[in-house]
This record gives C-alpha cells, sequence and structure tokens, in this order.
C-alpha cells in the first residue's frame, strides 16, 4: 500500500497533538485503536502509565518525546545530540577506565569534545575490545543491580556482554515503539515476534510466557520453523488476531510464500522484517500475500536500535534513531563523517552503564543528511552493507535464517571460528578453527544433526577445517556466505 503525503501530513498532525502532558489514564483514550483494544491490551497500557508516572522518566514520556523530536528543526537535534554527547564523555572520562586512559593516551581531554563534530577526536571501540575489556569498559558508579544485561552471539563462542542502565534501556525501547508506530503497531497491540529461540537450549520460563501474555506478544522460536510445522506457526498468529509481525526476514517470507501456495488467507497492518537483507522481490511477496506495509529495520545485538523504515520513502530508507545514537562513516581522520559510505562507527548516547563511544560494529553503508519527504528531519541510512545473503537454502528451495549458524555453535565446544559456505540448496559446507581440544567427533555429529534437520533429511553437510576465516571489508567476520544466492542475483541496491 502507498502512503501518500498528504495522509502522511494528517499523521504528523495527529501525532503533534498526541504530545500533551501526561494525565494520568486518559493518555491512552486518543490513541486511534483503543476502542478495539481487549481488556488485557488496555491494562498494559495503564501499567505502563502508571510505571512511567511513579518514575522521573518512564518508557511512555520518551515514547511521546520521540513522537515530538523527529519533527523538531535539525538544528534543535542537533543541539540535543551536542549535549547528551558532552555528558556521555565527560562520564566516561571520570567513570570507565577504559575510556580514560585511551584519551590520557591521545591528550584528549572532555573539554575537547564539544559535539558530535569534535567525535573524531575520541578512539575507536573494536568488536575485540568489547570483547575482551568488559571490566575496563563497565562504569564504576553504577552498580549491575541497577542494569539489564544483554549478550549477543559472538561468532567464536565468546559472546559480547553489554551492560545497559535504566536510561539505556528505556531509550532503546523507546526507539524501537516509535520506529513500529511508524507502521501503526503501539504498545498493547497484538503482535506476532518471531525471533532466534531456543534450538533446545533453553525453554521460556513461566514468568516470561506471562509477560508476553500481558504485552500482547506472541513469541515464536525462528529456528525451529521449517517445512514440516510452518502450519502450526500459521495457526499459532491466526489464533492470536494479531495484525502485526516482526522477525526474521527469512521467517517473514517463508509464512508469505507458504500462505500463497496453500491458498490460505491471512493478513497484517504491517510487517516488520530484520536482522537479514531484504531481496525486493521478497519485500513485493511479503507486502502482496500479507496486505501489509513492509517496513524493514536495522539494529545490531549490542545497541539495537539503529535504523526504522520511513512509512513514505521509497524503500528500503531507514531513519536513524538521531535522539538516542550517532551512526558516523569510518572515513579519513580529522573530520567526523556522518554521510557518505563506508564502515559504521556507533555510539550510544544514553547508556552510561557501559559507555560505547565509537564503536565499529561491523556493519557497512551509505549514510545521508536528513531530507527525507516525509518531513522529519532523522538522518538518513541509503544502503546497508554486511548483511547479504545470510540465509540458507533448504533442500525443498525454502530460504531459512543463516543465524541459525551461530545458534547452533554454542553447542559445541572449543571452535574458535567457523563459516558456513553453501554451494546449492540442502548442502552447506562448514569452515572450523578448531581450538586446541576440539573433538569432531562430538562436534561433527552435533552440527549434521542440527543442520540436516533444519535443512532437510537429505541434505549434505561436510566439514572443512581451516587456520582462518577471512573478514569482509567492514571487518565482519560473516556467519553465512551463500555463493549459490550470490551466484543466482546479486540484491538490487535500494532506492535513496
Ligand atoms: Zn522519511
Amino acid at each position: 500500500m502507498l502512503v501518500t503525503e498528504d495522509s502522511d501530513r494528517v499523521r504528523r498532525r495527529r501525532a503533534r497533538h498526541r504530545v500533551k502532558p501526561l494525565v494520568l489514564g486518559t493518555a491512552f483514550v486518543r490513541h486511534k485503536h483503543s476502542v478495539l483494544l481487549e481488556p488485557r491490551g488496555r491494562f498494559y497500557r495503564y501499567h505502563w502509565e502508571i510505571r512511567s508516572h511513579l518514575s522521573s522518566f518512564g518508557l511512555l514520556n520518551a515514547i511521546r518525546l520521540l513522537e515530538e523530536s523527529q519533527w523538531w528543526p535539525p538544528a534543535r537535534l542537533n543541539a540535543l545530540r551536542d549535549s547528551k554527547l558532552r555528558r556521555l564523555v565527560a562520564h566516561a572520562y571520570a567513570q570507565i577506565p577504559y575510556y580514560r586512559h585511551m584519551m590520557d593516551e591521545s591528550g584528549v581531554r572532555p573539554s575537547d569534545i564539544q559535539g558530535v563534530a569534535d567525535l573524531h577526536r575520541l578512539p575507536i571501540l573494536a568488536k575485540d575490545t568489547l570483547r575482551n575489556h568488559y571490566d575496563e569498559l563497565r562504569a564504576r558508579d553504577i552498580p549491575d543491580r541497577k542494569t539489564e544485561l544483554g549478550v549477543t552471539g559472538g561468532t567464536t563462542g565468546n559472546p559480547m556482554r553489554v551492560r545497559r542502565d535504566k536510561a539505556g534501556t528505556v531509550w532503546q525501547r523507546a526507539s524501537y515503539w516509535r520506529g513500529y508506530s511508524w507502521g501503526g503497531l503501539h504498545p498493547g497491540d497484538a503482535w506476532v515476534q518471531v525471533f532466534g529461540g531456543a534450538l533446545g537450549l533453553a525453554q521460556p520460563t513461566l514468568l516470561n510466557k506471562l509477560k508476553n501474555w500481558f504485552a500482547g506478544k506472541l513469541f515464536l522460536p525462528a529456528f525451529e520453523l521449517g517445512a514440516h510445522n510452518v502450519d502450526a506457526y500459521i495457526e499459532a498468529i491466526r489464533r492470536s488476531g494479531a495484525r502485526f509481525l516482526v522477525g526474521y526476514t527469512s521467517a517473514c517470507h517463508l509464512f508469505a510464500q507458504h500462505v500463497e501456495r496453500t491458498g490460505q488467507d491471512l493478513k497484517f497492518e504491517a510487517v516488520f522484517p530484520t536482522a537479514e537483507l531484504l531481496h525486493e522481490q521478497w519485500a513485493e511477496t511479503i507486502g502482496r500475500v500479507f496486505g501489509a506495509k513492509v517496513l524493514p529495520y536495522y539494529g545490531c545485538g549490542e545497541v539495537q536500535s539503529l535504523g526504522y523504515s520511513c512509512p513514505v520513502a521509497p524503500r528500503p530508507l531507514y531513519h536513524t534513531c538521531d535522539e538516542h545514537v550517532i551512526i558516523e562513516i569510518e572515513g579519513e581522520p580529522g573530520q567526523t563523517h556522518l554521510a557518505g559510505e563506508g564502515p559504521f562507527l556507533v555510539t550510544d548516547l544514553d547508556n552510561l552503564a557501559m559507555p560505547l563511544i565509537r564503536y565499529r560494529n561491523g556493519d557497512a553503508g551509505v549514510l545521508a543528511e536528513p531530507g527525507c519527504d516525509c518531513g522529519r528531519s532523522l538522518r538518513r541510512i541509503q544502503r546497508l552493507d554486511g548483511r547479504v545473503n545470510d540465509v540458507l537454502i533448504t533442500t525443498r528451495g525454502d530460504a531459512i535464517s543463516g543465524a541459525i549458524g551461530a545458534h547452533s555453535f554454542r553447542l559445541v565446544q572449543q571452535v574458535d571460528q567457523f563459516q558456513i559456505v553453501q554451494r546449492r540448496p540442502g548442502q552447506i559446507t562448514i569452515k572450523v578453527v578448531a581450538g586446541a581440544e576440539y573433538d569432531p567427533r562430538v562436534a561433527e555429529p552435533t552440527l549434521d544433526r542440527i543442520f540436516r534437520n533444519h535443512l532437510g533429511a537429505d541434505a549434505v553437510v561436510e566439514f572443512e577445517y581451516v587456520t582462518s576465516i577471512p573478514r569482509t571489508v567492514a571487518g565482519k567476520a560473516r556467519v553465512v556466505v551463500n555463493q549459490y544466492l550470490e551466484e543466482q542475483a546479486k540484491p538490487q541496491p535500494p532506492n535513496s
């Protein structure tokens, strides 16, 4: 469905009206779906109202502020970023041994960083530093009990840990709710989330199940999804009554393909694919079959909310969460590059518990200044590289998430690095850089079983032992290299 400029202008006017001082209990009446919400959804929103009201700054306050600030003049947004950055750098110098050491070493003082334009004077934070220097990156004045721990799947069996304080968590969540709201999804609405999952590692706790029910969220594990159970997934989605689907690109596409093949009828208002490249023809299939807006979004495990699809621009064009993160391009030294092409450096402006400043997250792409037809003052990601073709094709020809690779390697010991190369459907070669005590007699049958479960019983799983695995231009270790898809068709670069 095309959204015209006119209807967006109306929505913008509505968004302005929504930003009002917090009045407990009345705020949601303005929500356009309120009357349709079941008691669970209403109660869920009230609970957030109360939590926001009790704390000095809660999730709903942050969402309201972001709904307003996206329309601010760019100069006002820049001033907010500059002031958040000054606070972040002063805090990092005072409380984080790593930053103090690095800044002393390069002769940079906190007062030298007056704003985003001075960011280039600070050192770049590499993945290995984050992986190996957790203690030196933790703020000394924020105890663990006031933080949440995020663990992101590493490709080396040594995952990265990021501590996030309350403000960091609130802004991160508010950023994704603003992004989802561009497709009509608001807190309390029923929605389906198809992400990672257990792979037999851990079952969801009763508490998590209750939380999900309360939030209106139906969580479905993407790694368990295959041709044999896709019908059961679709039935569960239908029963939930959800109008919104969030999940791995390959899972969204598999649902759409199956619904079409079997002549079923399943509709969504919006679908938010993520974590994998969205081929143009996949976006078309998902949109057509579900009658939905298709709004891919972009995040990384360490910072999470980075970019959300503009509901107006020719897709995919992502708006960055400028109030919460700075994304720059790693380019010529002596200047901060906020536009252009190259590897990304990401700065989380809100998390003081473990600040990530100029973090090289391994992705790359093209950044542009604000200037979108939608009228938002947010900056733009015009192209995203580095996650190309990270899907695997089963013996039946279905695409499944390549993220299963990183997940399955958590089940085997002593693998320093690995990569999965696919040369034809239903076939993979697993390249392994083995650790000293790696035992192929244990690891190979485990991996063989997992991958044949997902790729098909007749799938061919081969092993190749190597001493190193080359990285991409952006410094990213690619978990899946799908040579078959690369030969089939080069993905189309998105429109700007
Ligand atoms: Zn836009």
